[in-house]
């Protein structure tokens, strides 16, 4: 099943060249079906790592591409533009944060944490503050693979611990505990509030994943915890960062997750759905004000500009997904998920094995009480005709939202079979 040669010679994600685990080959895949190479179905439970927010093959994101393709693939974007960014920027600037206004397009969601960051830096050093470099963050945090956005990835959970003191020193302070369907604990903000007392001259920003923590442990805490973080970057003199890579486009059944708590942030970064699964393509967005300042500043410009800097492909297809979203009843939809998935996974939690179960908008997550074997339950989702890719002691599924309700009832009774009976054999730990 597994192909040799890339068995032998190509890396996958988070893989060992000497232990690979198995993948499996995809012949296509159209909407929230995968098709694998010797004929067996598979229900997706993942859009490809929350980006296929339309599902696979959609007819009118593949005409945004072939049409775009008509006129040209790549253009450069020092001292050239085109209509796909610019009719992209005019859509995401009414549907993001208010008081955002600016849009620098990036090629990744790590690149675009990246280039959130050194605004944040060359804000202050336009501001004669240059000792304000550092970054403030919380534990559970994931924003990326690149040297900026490892360093302010939880140090354990963020998959990055390996690089130890190689990594910019950060300072952390504990994930938010209050639930977001619980009670506000106001013990919560505290370490927070001590931290940037006592460092705020050295601190640039906060930054945070607004709402649900997800690589670093998929968390949905108290919308309180971000009206309280903002007001201490107010009186602190921080700017606020919000990392909406995964949250954004409807995922947590609002457009963007700070709306659950009304906090604007001063940047947001922004990738995944945005093109809707079709392309790399990120934005990080800001305020008229940080822009203008960053530009008053000694460098008098700010210091990006990546080669595939707004890739027509990629914006025309991001232009059309978005379109689609917004096109259509897309909170209703969301909440037919949200709905199946309570339904389906909420009695999960009475399991022996079963430390929690969550659900927000159309993200479902199991948490055991120890790790997966990943290979073992892997293979046994695939038997079963599922996609599901588990990390850590999280089983955790964010389909498209093109799903039927058959499709998710069939992708969620399987999982919940492979659920029930890992309490012997497969309840195996990961070294
Ligand atoms: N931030 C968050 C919150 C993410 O979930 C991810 C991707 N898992 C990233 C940043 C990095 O994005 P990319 O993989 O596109 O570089």
């Amino acid at each position: 099943m597994t192909d040799l040669f890339d068995l032998e010679h190509i890396w996958h994600p988070y893989t060992s060249m000497l232990n690979p685990l198995p993948t499996f080959k995809v012949k296509r895949a159209y909407g929230a079906t995968i098709e694998l190479e010797d004929g067996r179905t598979l229900v997706d439970g993942m859009s490809s790592w929350w980006c296929a927010i339309h599902g696979y093959n959609h007819p009118e994101l593949n005409k945004a591409i072939t049409d775009q393709l008509q006129n040209m693939a790549h253009i450069m974007f020092g001292g050239l533009t085109h209509e796909p960014a610019i009719e992209l920027g005019k859509l995401l600037l009414k549907i993001t944060p208010p008081s955002l206004d600016k849009i620098f397009y990036a090629d990744s969601g790590s690149v675009s944490v990246e280039v959130a960051l050194k605004m944040a830096v060359q804000y202050w050093a336009a501001l004669n503050q240059p000792e304000k470099t550092n970054f403030i963050t919380t534990r559970s945090g994931y924003h990326g693979d690149t040297w900026n956005a490892m360093s302010v990835c939880d140090p354990v959970t963020g998959m990055h611990q390996i690089f130890g003191s190689s990594l910019p020193n950060r300072i952390f302070v504990p994930a938010p505990q209050s639930r977001f369907d619980g009670e506000w604990n106001p013990q919560d903000i505290q370490e927070l509030k001590q931290q940037i007392e006592q460092h705020h001259h050295s601190i640039a920003a906060l930054i945070i994943e607004p709402i649900v923590q997800g690589a670093g442990g998929m968390r949905f805490y108290h919308p309180e915890y971000l009206r309280q973080a903002k007001e201490l970057c107010e009186q602190y003199n921080l700017l606020l960062i919000f990392d909406e890579i995964a949250t954004g486009f409807g995922r947590t059944g609002k457009m963007f997750a700070w709306e659950h708590a009304q906090v604007e942030p001063d940047i947001m970064c922004i990738g995944k759905g945005l093109t809707g699964g079709y392309m790399t393509l990120s934005a990080t967005l800001t305020t008229k004000q940080v822009a203008e300042t960053i530009s008053r500043g000694e460098a008098g410009v700010f210091m990006h500009g990546p080669t595939f800097m707004a890739n027509p492909l990629a914006c025309a297809v991001a232009l059309r997904s978005t379109q689609l979203l917004v096109e259509q009843d897309w909170q209703a939809n969301i909440q037919r998920i949200e709905k199946i998935l309570a339904k389906q996974l909420t009695n999960l939690a009475q399991l022996e094995h079963v430390a929690d179960v969550r659900i927000l908008g159309a993200i479902g997550v199991v948490e055991l009480t120890s790790n997966v074997d990943m290979k073992s339950l892997q293979q046994q989702f695939v038997e079963r005709g599922i996609w599901v890719r588990p990390f850590g002691k999280l089983v955790y599924v964010m389909p498209p939202y093109v799903i039927t309700n058959d499709e998710l009832n069939y992708l969620l009774a399987q999982m919940s079979e492979v659920v029930k009976n890992m309490q012997g054999a497969n309840a195996n730990v990961l070294a």
